[in-house]
C-alpha cells in the first residue's frame, strides 16, 4: 500500500513536472519569436525595408494594439511609402495628438499639394521629395532618366526591388545631403538618392551620375548588408561606365583598408581619385574572372552569411589583398 502510494505520488509529480516543463518552453517559445520578430523589425526599419516593415509592425500591433511607439512606426512606414493619403487617414482615425504624428500628417499633406502643384503622377519605381522648387520640366525628365535607369539595373542583375526607391531632388548645388562632404560628391546615396536636379542640363554628367547611384540603391535593395566599399563604388563605376579606361593614379597603391572603409569620409581629392580608380579595377578583375552580373548579384548576397572573404573565396576564388596585388 505505501510502495502504491508512493508510485501513485511519483506519477503525479512527474506529471506535473513535465506540464510546468511544457508550460515553460511553450513561454520561452513564445518569448523567442517575439524577440526575433522585433529584431527583424529593427532591421528592416533600419534598411527602409518598408513592406517588411509594416507586416512585422502590424504583427506587433496585434500584440499590443495601445503601443504608441508602434503606432507612430506604422505612420512612419505609410508615409515613407508615400501613401500620403492611407497615412493621415491612419493618424486622424486615432485622434492621436502628438507632435510626431502632427509632423507626419503635415508632411503628407504638403507633399501631397507639391505633387499637384507640380502635376507630377506618383512614380512607378520612385517616391519623390523635393528640396528647394526644381522646375517641372527637369524633374520630368530625370524621372524618366531614372525609370529607364531602373528597368536596365533590374535586367543586369536580375533582380527587382521589392520598395520605392526615395529620391529627393534638390535645387541647390550646394546641398549635399547629411552634413558637409567634398565638393567632389555631385550626388549621394545615404538611404535616399540625392540627385541635384540642376544638372539635367549636362546629359553627359547625368546619365552616368544617375546610373552610378541607382546601383548603390541596388545593391542594398539586394544585399541588407553594408558591403566593402571598394565592391560597392568599383560596381557602381563599372555600371557607369564614366571612368573606364582612366590611367592608374601616380603614387602607391591604397592599402586593403583604406579600400574597405567609407569613402566619403575622403576629404582629398587626390586620395579620393585613387580609391576609386583601384576600386573600379579590382571589381574588373572580378569581371574578367566571372563576367555574369548575376553571379556578381549571388557573390554579395551571400557576403552576410559567409563572411566577406569567404565569399569572394567562393565565387571568384581570390581574396582582396590578391585582387589589389593584380592590379597595383
Ligand atoms: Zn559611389
Amino acid at each position: 500500500m505505501k510502495n502504491l502510494i508512493s508510485i501513485v505520488i511519483g506519477i503525479i509529480v512527474l506529471l506535473v513536472g513535465a506540464r510546468w516543463y511544457m508550460q515553460q518552453s511553450a513561454a520561452k517559445e513564445a518569448f523567442d519569436k517575439h524577440e526575433a520578430l522585433i529584431a527583424e523589425t529593427n532591421e528592416c526599419l533600419d534598411m527602409a525595408e518598408w513592406n517588411c516593415a509594416e507586416k512585422n509592425v502590424r504583427a506587433l500591433l496585434k500584440e499590443s494594439p495601445d503601443d504608441q511607439n508602434l503606432q507612430l512606426h506604422l505612420a512612419g512606414i505609410l508615409y515613407e511609402q508615400e501613401r500620403y493619403e492611407e497615412c493621415i487617414a491612419y493618424i486622424q482615425s486615432r485622434n492621436f495628438t502628438n507632435a510626431d504624428f502632427d509632423f507626419l500628417k503635415q508632411k503628407s499633406e504638403s507633399l501631397i499639394r507639391e505633387m499637384q502643384e507640380l502635376q507630377l503622377e506618383r512614380s512607378m519605381h520612385f517616391r519623390v521629395e523635393f528640396e528647394g522648387r526644381p522646375a517641372r520640366k527637369d524633374i520630368m525628365e530625370a524621372l524618366a532618366v531614372l525609370e529607364v535607369a531602373y528597368d536596365s539595373l533590374c535586367h543586369l542583375f536580375d533582380f527587382r526591388p521589392e520598395n520605392k526607391m526615395h529620391l529627393v531632388l534638390y535645387e541647390s548645388s550646394q546641398y549635399q545631403g547629411v552634413g558637409p562632404r567634398p565638393e567632389w560628391v555631385g550626388a549621394v546615396f545615404d538611404g535616399k538618392l540625392r540627385i541635384p536636379v540642376n544638372v539635367m542640363a549636362y546629359r553627359e554628367i547625368y546619365r552616368p551620375m544617375f546610373f552610378h547611384e541607382l546601383t548603390h540603391a541596388f545593391v542594398r535593395a539586394m544585399t541588407r548588408y553594408h558591403v566593402p566599399l571598394w565592391v560597392n563604388e568599383g560596381i557602381a563605376q563599372v555600371i557607369d561606365a564614366s571612368r573606364t579606361e582612366n590611367p592608374r593614379p601616380e603614387g602607391a597603391a591604397p592599402s586593403v583598408g583604406a579600400l574597405t572603409t567609407p569613402f566619403v569620409n575622403e576629404n582629398s581629392t587626390a586620395v579620393a581619385v585613387k580609391l576609386y580608380w583601384y576600386s573600379q579595377a579590382m571589381v574588373e578583375r572580378l569581371l574578367a574572372r566571372n563576367s555574369s552580373l548575376i553571379h556578381f548579384r549571388d557573390f554579395i548576397q551571400n557576403m552576410r552569411a559567409l563572411g566577406d572573404e569567404p565569399a569572394l573565396q567562393k565565387f571568384y576564388g581570390v581574396t582582396t589583398q590578391q585582387l589589389l596585388d593584380e592590379v597595383r
